[in-house]
């Protein structure tokens, strides 16, 4: 676990046939209020919570699991996860939380094919990930958890309820898999994205002044260039269109 600023910790991802997202976690050190942000993929929670404890955090000081979004690289874990936290709250946006309460799992697995790997990979079945949110977040609050300020930012298109967390004061943005640092962006062709949507999300952050990009895969960046939100729309534009 890397602490990247005070309050803000990145769990690096372990990928293996199938990709497995970061897991940050957020909340002053001494607030006892802390946040995690995406389990990951199936089996990579007892790691993350390992490094969790090992850099002297109580596990009980983890008072709620926000998801960018519900695909299965990033709520894959979330069960493990909590039974581990059995106290902690899950926060997901309306988009993805209502299906998922229902036990409609498109969102988690993007498509059949998928959906079959999934499944046939880790011997699970249908309504694994029947999930009832504590918090349905509707992608347009400010939220104060940890001694901080977080804006939650609904930005569709890579999937229907992504949402993206930002700190104004520390620069800071999470977007999930809207957009990574290597000017690539998330993926558009799966169950419940929208290329137009992605574009349109992109554009909202763009407006934002980041510094500290900590996307749900590949690396991170804690000194974006200004304007790189933008110039990322820009290279994939047409495509978007
Ligand atoms: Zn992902
Ligand atoms: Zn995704």
């Amino acid at each position: 676990m890397k602490e990247v600023l005070s309050g803000i910790y990145f769990i690096r991802g372990i990928d293996e046939a199938m990709p497995d997202s970061h897991t940050y976690l957020v909340g002053m050190p001494d607030s006892g209020d802390l946040t995690l942000i995406d389990p990951g993929l199936m089996h990579k929670g007892e790691y993350k919570l390992s490094e969790i404890k090992r850099a002297g955090i109580e596990l009980g000081n983890i008072k709620r699991i926000i998801l960018t979004h519900t695909h299965f690289d990033h709520i894959g874990a979330l069960p493990e996860i909590r039974k581990e936290l059995p106290e902690a709250e899950v926060w997901i946006h309306r988009a993805e939380a209502e299906p998922l309460s229902r036990g409609d799992e498109r969102h988690v697995y993007g498509m059949e094919m998928f959906k079959s790997i999934c499944q046939g990979h880790y011997g699970i079945e249908d309504g694994h990930f029947k999930i009832e949110a504590d918090r349905e977040l509707n992608g347009d609050e400010l939220i104060h958890i940890g001694g901080m300020e977080w804006k939650v930012i609904h930005v569709p298109g890579h999937s229907a309820g992504s949402i993206a967390l930002y700190s104004e004061a520390l620069k800071t943005l999470i977007p999930g898999d809207v957009i990574y640092s290597d000017y690539a962006i998330g993926r558009f062709d799966l169950f419940g994205a929208n290329a137009r949507e992605l574009g349109q999300s992109l554009k909202l952050l763009s407006s934002l002044d980041v510094k500290i990009l900590l996307p749900g895969h590949n690396n991170i960046s804690t000194g974006l260039p200004i304007g790189y939100i933008a110039d990322t729309l820009r290279y994939w534009e047409r495509e978007l269109s």
